[in-house]
């Protein structure tokens, strides 16, 4: 655990010249307000201020001072600010000017439920998270194009591989601020890449996936790339999911693994599994928070449809992949990178932990393809569907009375907030429609 003090002779030793201060908001964009050194006593003690009514899900305007808490083990250094000043960040939690923990501070709800995992004596939850993202061509205004960056496949090699080079500086300016990178690849859509980092505390994971992703977009501008996080922004080929592989930790012990279970797989593992594939339909509003993360969850292109687990199966909701010991794990293959980390490892923990209160036990494991079953196959093994529209992920959300009770007030700031996307989606009119009723 880092200090004030170790951050004082760290930002003296690195000759930082500037700060950011940084947090998401309920939509799980990235915010960051900068301050020169010279505050660094100021932001050591909680006193950068903010105004969360200009911030999605925080606070109304006439009662809008929040402060920033930085968590100070979360200090980085952005190695790509080469100019101007070096710049470092400190991930920050949001408080009420009163100095309580806001309550509609993602990074807090993940916290407050991680931590009532230990009270119940489950330890506490580890995620690693898989990233998929598209690398697409600027024009010389640098705005994005609609030309991919290559037309290579999954594990293809350079030179059809276009986006090594910017993937191995992305890679390598991420152990600079600290990652343990497992692996990077061109992933299999025309474009696409994948980058994955060692599991860790779920905050911390969460944190990482922020960081990453501004940093995947930060050195692909150097490229004269774009890096997209949108799910599905080709019709026709794979999407872009971010993996969740979580198990419980007690210490160094994974609480998952139990070597004379079936399977491998403790009973507070297949309750917490149990607890996922019953709220599955309402927590995919969170993991799949937008409309275009429906486009991706179709059949044929590897992203589940349907709430089934799983050993090998790449078509099931919940993989339970090869390893065991301290490398047993649940992996969620549903959501998706436009998700916000806090709020979505957040809502899975909720579900897990209410299978696990509740002693659920999950159906059998499914290991024949899901996108090849009929109707009246699913319907015999139970297979329900993961919701296809946001609008109907929205609604499973606000009537899961477990979900609601254990995640907070976010819940009804979400469901606000997502209708009123979901309104200026309605208002708007697509290329697909011009071209569909044009001559209608
Ligand atoms: N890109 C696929 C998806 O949309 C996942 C591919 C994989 O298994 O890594 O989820
Ligand atoms: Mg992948
Ligand atoms: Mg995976």
């Amino acid at each position: 655990m880092k200090t004030a003090a170790d951050i004082r002779k760290l930002a003296k030793d690195e000759e930082i010249e500037y700060l950011r201060m940084t947090f998401s908001d309920l939509n799980g964009r990235l915010k960051n307000v900068e301050i020169p050194v010279s505050l660094l006593d100021e932001a050591l003690s909680n006193q950068i201020k903010i105004d969360g009514s200009s911030i999605t899900g925080f606070l109304p305007i006439q009662n809008s001072d929040m402060y920033l808490y930085p968590d100070l083990d979360t200090w980085t250094i952005y190695p790509w600010i080469t100019t101007g000043g070096k710049t470092a960040s400190l991930i920050c939690d949001v408080h009420n000017s009163d100095g309580s923990p806001f309550a509609g501070d993602p990074r807090y709800v993940l916290k407050r439920l991680d931590k009532s995992l230990a009270e119940i004596g489950c330890g506490h939850l580890n995620v690693g998270a898989e990233m998929e993202y598209f690398l697409f061509k600027t024009d010389d205004a640098g705005h994005p194009t609609a030309e991919l960056n290559d037309q290579a496949s999954y594990f293809d090699v350079y030179p059809d591989d276009a986006g090594e080079a910017c993937r191995r500086e992305t890679v390598n300016t991420l152990k600079k601020m600290g990652f343990l990178i497992e692996a990077n690849h061109h992933e299999v859509a025309p474009g696409q890449c994948e980058i994955d980092f060692r599991f860790d505390d779920a905050v911390i994971t969460a944190d990482r996936i922020q960081l990453l992703k501004l940093t995947t977009k930060a050195i692909a501008v150097k490229y004269g790339l774009r890096a997209t996080f949108m799910p599905k922004p080709l019709a026709g080929m794979n999407g872009s999911g971010m993996h969740l592989n979580t198990s419980l930790f007690d210490d160094d012990h994974n609480l998952f693994d139990d070597p004379k279970a079936v399977n491998g797989l403790s009973s507070l593992a297949t309750h917490y599994l149990a607890g996922v594939l019953a709220h599955a339909q309402a927590f995919t509003a969170i993991t799949n928070p937008t409309i275009n993360s429906y486009k991706r969850l179709v059949p044929g292109y590897e992203a589940p449809t349907y709430v089934a687990w799983a050993m090998a199966n790449r078509t099931a909701l919940v993989r339970v992949p090869d390893g065991r010991g301290p490398a047993t794990r649940l992996e969620l293959r549903s959501g998706d990178p436009s998700a916000n980390p806090y709020l979505a490892i957040a809502a899975v923990l909720a579900a897990g932990l209410a299978g696990i209160k509740q002693k659920l036990t999950p159906p059998a494991n499914v290991e024949d393809s899901i996108y090849q079953m009929s109707a009246k196959q699913r319907q015999d093994q139970e297979i329900v569907q993961l919701p296809s529209s946001l609008p109907k992920a929205l609604v499973n959300l606000k009537n899961d009375q477990t979900l609601g009770e254990s995640l907070g007030p976010v819940v009804a700031k979400y469901l606000q907030i997502k209708q009123a996307e979901l309104t200026q989606f309605q208002l708007s009119v697509t290329d697909w429609e011009k071209k569909t009723y044009f001559d209608a």
